[in-house]
């Protein structure tokens, strides 16, 4: 099969991709490479599967490594920051991808469940975000590779806004994820970092199978979904990889929705 054409928006820049070795992740790692980036494939159990990615990217003609963490754990965040670096000089993009539900009845809900959501969904994005942030503040810009200093990509979703009964926990986290960015971003812009989300929809990857696996399930959707199709990791993939390229240099604290009009009240359609 003859290689597809390489592009080269992020010719020479470093990235971590957390979560990566499924979904969202997986799709953005490859195309962040696609781009020109080394890519640290981070995860949490799965090591076959983040080979798996690892492998596609060198395929490709792209530069990857697999990095274990569990991004709620201060200590094997700041373990993987250093090999990372070690292996990598230095980071010029995080995206911070990680995340899982545990859901439940308000009531019903139990200290762990609500405990681990935070942990992965919020404080995991803050320890990663912070550990980036000191490596691009110590590096500074180095005009030939990048415009800016470093750039951050969250994955939030469209609960970050979106009200979801029995997710507690989750929207708790996306809404903390949000504002929590803009804080970042506000803060560090005079450093020439930027900081942005993406907030997809619906999505077809493992954390939502129910979703869309059976028809009656992928038929429910589609009455939340104006554009009557479900999102694939694709369409989130080329959009953080704008976000973290130089065409993007002037947006930072942005919440980029994804999601096919989901948040546009479908129920208003007809009426109102
Ligand atoms: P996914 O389950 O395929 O991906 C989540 C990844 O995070 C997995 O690879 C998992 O192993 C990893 N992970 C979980 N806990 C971790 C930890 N402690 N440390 C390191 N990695 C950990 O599902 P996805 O849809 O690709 O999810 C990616 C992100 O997108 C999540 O933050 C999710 O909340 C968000 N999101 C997804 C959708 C959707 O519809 N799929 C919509 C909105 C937001």
């Amino acid at each position: 099969m003859p290689t597809p054409p390489r592009h080269t928006r992020l010719r020479g820049q470093k990235a971590l991709v957390t979560g990566a070795s499924s979904g969202i992740g997986s799709a953005v790692a490859l195309h962040l490479a696609r781009e020109g980036a080394a890519v640290a494939v981070n995860y949490a159990g799965n090591a076959t599967a983040a080979e798996a990615v690892v492998a596609d990217i060198v395929a490709a003609g792209g530069e990857a490594f697999a990095v274990r963490a569990d991004v709620s754990k201060e200590d094997q965040v700041e373990a993987m920051f250093g090999q990372i670096i070690e292996r990598f000089g230095t980071l010029d993009i995080l995206i911070n991808n990680a995340g899982l539900q545990q859901d439940a009845p308000f009531d019903q809900m139990t200290l762990a469940q609500w405990q681990r959501v935070i942990d992965v969904n919020l404080t995991g994005q803050f320890l990663c975000a912070r550990a980036a942030i000191r490596e691009f503040k110590r590096r500074g810009v180095v005009p030939e590779i990048s415009c800016a200093a470093g750039k951050i990509v969250s994955i939030s979703s469209v609960h970050e806004i979106i009200p979801w009964a029995g997710h507690v926990n989750y929207t708790a986290s996306k809404g903390g994820v949000m504002l929590m960015n803009k804080s970042i971003a506000q803060e560090v812009s005079p450093w020439r970092i930027r900081v942005n989300a993406v907030a997809p929809g619906a999505i077809r990857t493992p954390i939502n199978r129910s979703a869309w696996e059976t028809p009656e399930a992928y038929e429910s959707l589609m009455k939340l979904i104006p554009y009557k199709r479900i999102g694939e990791p694709l369409d989130i993939a080329g959009a953080v990889t704008w976000l973290v390229s130089d065409e993007s240099d002037y947006v930072t604290g942005a919440s980029l929705i994804i999601d096919g009009g989901m948040t546009l009240y479908p129920g208003f359609a007809e009426g109102g």
